[in-house]
């Protein structure tokens, strides 16, 4: 079974196998406890993406829990 991915507690994105780390936002928490793989391709096009706020392309998850 592959390893959860770290999703970006700021932005929802979810991060590249083994970055522990948010690109857009370095200094956010990341964890594992995230919910809903949604890929957005078009976020000026998506009601999910305004919904999360997402301007850029990418994975992101849907719910993410931090504590
Ligand atoms: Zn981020």
């Amino acid at each position: 079974m592959a390893k959860q991915p770290f999703a970006c507690g700021d932005c929802n994105a979810i991060l590249p196998d083994g970055e522990g780390q948010c690109h857009v936002c370095p200094n956010s928490p990341v964890t594992t406890d995230w919910q809903g793989f949604v890929v957005i391709l078009n976020p000026e096009r998506s009601e999910v993406a305004k919904r999360l706020n997402i301007t850029r392309p990418g994975n992101y998850a849907l719910k993410v829990n931090i504590r």
